[in-house]
């Protein structure tokens, strides 16, 4: 999960996100050109829930687990502007960041500054 959460934090700067409407996103991967559909909405309390329709995100959400992929992260970045978004692999190393923080699970823990 480590190195999970550090790929996803490079691989993130290099999505290209567009905004289609205020909770769907349109995501182009810098590294394979591919384009994926973000959702992003709440959930009845009030936690921020991604969906995304790359293969893990397709994987994870069929489980009814919240998706975290780094399609999710770009837009995270989108949403929060000139903040820094980040994704840790432990709540505990997220916390030590003192910052506003997405649990958005599957052990990836998003912080925002
Ligand atoms: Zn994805």
């Amino acid at each position: 999960m480590e190195r999970r959460a550090k790929e996803m934090n490079t691989k993130a700067k290099g999505h290209t996100v567009t905004a289609l409407n205020q909770s769907n996103y349109q995501v182009v991967s810098g590294s394979s050109g591919k384009v994926y559909r973000v959702w992003v909405g709440e959930s009845a309390t009030g936690k921020t829930v991604c969906k995304c329709n790359c293969r893990w995100g397709y994987y994870s959400g069929k489980h009814g687990n919240p998706v975290v992929c780094s399609h999710v992260l770009a837009v995270q970045q989108l949403l929060a502007g000139k903040k820094k978004v980040s994704a840790w692999s432990s709540q505990e190393q997220a916390k030590r960041q003192h910052r506003k923080m997405l649990d958005l699970s599957q052990g990836v823990t998003v912080t925002i500054r």
